[in-house]
């Protein structure tokens, strides 16, 4: 597979290449230059194959030949090592549980696939690849968990001090090794804008091999199409199902659509958004207006300008009107996200978490107009990474599952350092060329 920048200033790259760079030279995003048929058309043919088996027929195509097969094997075994149930939730509504993997959100699995993809790379780098990545609590802890002894690769994280949950402060802080977190005394856009200086910055890029692990990089973001495979292999019903994915940087459900479009059967897709509602807003008007991001109790959705939806519209071939037809979007405010918690748990014994909660909300809102649908909720995050808001509707703590236990009384290690970007360049080039 070669993939081609979307704003088409550079040549094609290979896998290899588009894993390592993230983002094209142009700075636009890689999008393979083929959409692959897959062997998957019907529901019926995912029936009784493995994981592993359905993760390499789907993945093969976007790796060649940059990875062997027996590796790529291996890697897909060691991405799905953890289960993603389908769980019923009401005659309608069904939960893919993508929450059970190591940091308990769905970026696991792409943070597992990129990282052994680029482990496998830099075996022939003779310098280290360094990852440098802001989080804003999720992205953070999946990459950690992900490249923790990884060799030839090391990560630094940004994160906003104070800012994050106590179990996600956790999980970026409490591995040390390879993983080094950032506590930045400023807020996650003032991380965000560091990262973006770092990789702007050619005297920085000189010294240090430096690369990032958002939704950006393509082993991050292709990978995420298994779950869909997945999911589809546990439905039951005799109609292609209405999936709804809670939606911040659109990388997720793009992966859905990519799915589809390679002829994964799918009735319809639901972006779920929170307060920023720069894509519901698209789909009503057809205009694109990118928005300062509001904080909101589902955190990890708090995007104002979305990075990957240039892709789904380049699947789309920019047609606001096909789009129309294949995705829907609903804008679901805190206060519908606190009852629907309440709600849910009240008449179904489901506890959600906000950004599960807003993808329900977003399904109930769909189901409004179109009664009788079938549909599954995308739940992306275990509640018990979000206890603040969760605990206090439920009036109760809540348990910890044992990826929790198993860090709970590990000592933090995270180097303080202030907002401010000379600060950061300082810390890498002592770490890495005098370290
Ligand atoms: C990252 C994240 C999202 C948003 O996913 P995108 O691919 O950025 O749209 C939703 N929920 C949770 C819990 C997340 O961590």
């Amino acid at each position: 597979m070669t993939y081609y920048s979307l704003n088409n200033q550079t040549g094609p790259v290979d896998f290899k290449e588009a894993t390592i760079l993230g983002q094209a030279p142009d700075k636009g995003l890689y999008f393979p230059s083929v959409i692959p048929q897959h062997p998957y058309q019907s529901i019926e043919s995912l029936k009784g194959i493995s994981a592993e088996e359905i993760g390499f027929q789907v993945m093969k195509p976007y790796v060649d030949p940059a990875i062997p097969d027996e590796e790529l094997r291996k890697i897909i075994r060691e991405t799905l090592s953890f289960n993603i149930p389908l769980v019923r939730i009401n005659e309608n509504t069904f939960s893919l549980e993508l929450y059970h993997g190591p940091t308990l959100a769905f970026k696991d699995v792409g943070a597992r696939f990129m990282s052994r993809c680029l482990g496998y790379f830099s075996r022939e780098k003779k310098e280290k690849i360094i990852v440098l990545v802001a989080t804003s609590g999720d992205t953070g802890g999946a990459v950690a968990d992900g490249f923790y002894g990884v060799d030839g690769v090391d990560v630094v994280i940004l994160y906003p001090s104070g800012k994050v949950s106590p179990v996600q402060e956790l999980q970026l802080t409490t591995f040390g090794g390879n993983i080094h977190a950032l506590e930045v005394q400023g807020d996650f856009d003032a991380c965000q804008k560091i990262v973006k200086q770092a990789f702007a910055d050619t005297h920085l890029k000189e010294q240090l091999f430096l690369t990032s692990a958002n939704s950006i990089n393509v082993a991050r973001w292709l990978p995420q199409q298994m779950y869909y495979f997945l999911a589809l292999q546990q439905w039951q019903e005799k109609e292609p199902p209405v999936i709804c994915v809670p939606s911040g940087n659109f990388g997720n459900i793009c992966a859905g659509m990519l799915a589809w479009k390679a002829g994964l059967p799918v009735k319809h897709f639901i972006a779920a958004c929170n307060a920023n509602d720069v894509v519901t807003e698209y789909l009503l008007t057809g205009d694109y207006r990118s928005a300062t991001a509001i904080a909101t109790l589902s955190n990890a959705m708090d995007v104002g300008d979305p990075s990957n939806f240039v892709r789904i519209l380049n699947i789309f071939q920019q047609s606001h009107p096909e789009l129309a037809k294949m995705m829907s979007s609903y804008s679901i405010s805190d206060l519908e996200t606190e009852h629907t918690i309440q709600k849910v748990y009240q008449d179904h014994q489901y506890l959600l978490d906000p950004h599960g909660a807003v993808g329900y909300a977003a399904f109930e809102k769909y189901l409004g107009q179109y009664p009788g649908s079938k549909g599954i909720v995308l739940e992306t995050a275990h509640p018990v990474k979000f206890p603040a808001s969760v605990e206090k509707i439920l009036g109760r703590s809540l348990d910890y599952p044992p990826q929790v236990e198993k860090i709970r009384h590990k000592e933090k290690k995270s180097t303080l350092i202030q907002a401010n970007y000379q600060q950061v360049k300082d810390f890498l080039l002592s770490t890495y060329l005098h370290g």
